[in-house]
């Protein structure tokens, strides 16, 4: 069965050109675009999409990178997308991801760290409702 995740492309590997290379190889991973947008997200929008860490040290500087320009949130589907996708965009901190994964390649640290990835499916389709209305996602090919 085919399922979705929710893919970003990050602030900072927007304003350096890697958003066209990354999608690419979400394309060639087998992964299928189901919605794709360009935004710049506000404080509250930023800090409700990252409420889950709201308690973490690192909530501010979260927030304040994500706010910082342009992000491209993405509707990826895929038969295992979830995991899939983790495994394509490699660990959290690009000291640790796996040679050939997004971060290793793209990502600049723990934080600036190139793209978001769902870590389930029920928070899948939670962030994908951040970002989508139902009548924005391509559901017919
Ligand atoms: P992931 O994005 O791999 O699911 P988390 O959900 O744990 O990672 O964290 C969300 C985001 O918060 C990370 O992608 C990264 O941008 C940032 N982050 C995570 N851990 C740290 C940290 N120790 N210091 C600074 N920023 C962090
Ligand atoms: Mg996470």
């Amino acid at each position: 069965m085919s399922n979705k995740t929710l893919a970003i492309i990050k602030p900072e590997a927007v304003e350096k050109g890697y958003s066209g290379k990354i999608i690419a190889m979400y394309i060639e991973a087998g992964f299928k675009i189901k919605a794709m947008n360009m935004t710049h997200l506000t404080k509250p929008s930023a800090e409700g999409f990252y409420a889950v860490h709201r308690e973490r040290p690192f909530f501010n500087e979260l927030v304040a990178y994500m706010t910082s320009g342009p992000c491209i949130p993405i509707v990826l589907e895929k038969e295992n997308a979830v995991e899939d996708y983790r495994k394509l965009i490699g660990a959290t901190d690009p000291a640790k991801a796996d040679e050939g994964t997004v971060r290793k390649l793209f990502a600049v640290d723990i934080q600036h760290n190139a793209v978001h990835g769902s870590d389930s499916d029920e928070n899948a389709l939670k962030e994908i409702a951040h970002f989508f209305s139902s009548d924005e996602l391509l559901n017919n090919y």
